[in-house]
């Protein structure tokens, strides 16, 4: 068994864990990883290579914790963790190829010195004062959003189709908000009824002074808390700012300093979970038509 160095959570360094380095077997039951499933697998993957000892359920890490233990497994397991760009440069208008080492990310790796939740915040539900804490999404929840949003209504069709997935669409923002809270002396042991609970009180918040206090209240604490590696979040899409690397072109080589580039990235976890699929083993096959189906027409 190949052992990954330990890892403290970003979000509570005092839980450290060990993981062992996926081998062929893992690949091959991971292949089926896909995004609609990405968190459910992601917590699968995350749990399944932990050594017994040091073991904490990935379910209860923050999606942050999550995407930079998926990081550190993929740079300590592999000779080269080396991950190709192509971008057209800025400064000198060519294609270029940038060989990123993906080690190079934990220069700008963030870890929490304080508990990861806010200060509990007061806010009002029609005029009724309740307090919330506010704190980072988790395994748990990100696995929930992902089988509500699997449950969707179909997208276009007519007119009311077209609400009706609108609307649903406004629903699981609603949810996501309500997984980012705790109400202050909430007992309820299940996850998902506490958040029915914060889900009805958000559904009756007044929409400009209420809500608006909730949603800054949730931003403030994103952006406080921020740990693990740099990803931000913009527009539905999930980017990864990579360290600067300089311009080769010939037209520079005469500047004391070359112009440099910093990529930003689309970030998956299922890019970090290991897939036998079209790589070594599919190139060294001399079965036709097995990888590549196109190849038996
Ligand atoms: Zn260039």
């Amino acid at each position: 068994m190949f052992l990954i160095p330990y890892f403290p959570l970003p979000s509570r360094p005092d839980t450290v864990v060990q993981f062992q380095a996926p081998n062929v077997e893992m690949a091959t039951y991971f292949c089926k990883a896909r995004p609609e499933t990405e968190e459910a697998d992601t917590t699968e993957y995350l749990n399944k290579l932990q050594l017994a000892d040091s073991f904490s359920d990935s379910k209860t890490w923050t999606t942050q914790d999550r995407r930079t233990a998926l990081w550190w497994i993929f740079i300590n397991s592999r000779k080269d963790a080396t991950i190709s760009f192509n971008y057209d440069c800025a400064h000198c208008g060519e294609e270029h190829w940038h060989d990123c080492d993906m080690r190079e990310l934990a220069e700008e790796l963030e870890v929490l010195a304080c508990p990861a939740e806010m200060p509990a915040a007061t806010l009002n539900v029609q005029g009724e004062p309740h307090e919330f804490v506010a704190m980072p999404l988790n395994g748990h929840a990100v696995e929930q959003l992902e089988r509500l949003r699997a449950c969707l209504p179909p997208r276009g069709g007519d007119i009311d189709r077209a609400r009706a997935y609108e609307r649903e669409v406004k629903n699981l923002l609603v949810w996501e908000l309500a997984y980012q809270l705790r109400l202050v002396g909430d007992t309820e042991q299940d996850p998902d009824k506490a958040a029915q609970i914060r889900y009805n009180l958000i559904s009756k918040m007044d929409l400009g002074t209420e809500l608006l206090a909730l949603t800054n209240y949730v931003a403030d604490m994103q952006a406080t808390l921020r740990h693990g590696l740099n990803i931000a979040h913009e527009k539905g899409l999930s980017t990864i700012l990579l360290p600067p690397h300089y311009c080769r072109a010939d037209k520079f080589k005469e500047e004391a300093v070359r112009p440099s580039t910093r990529l930003l990235v689309p970030f998956r976890n299922q890019q970090f979970i290991p897939d036998l699929g079209t790589g070594s083993l599919a190139n060294l096959s001399f079965q036709s038509g097995l990888v590549w189906w196109s190849a038996d027409l």
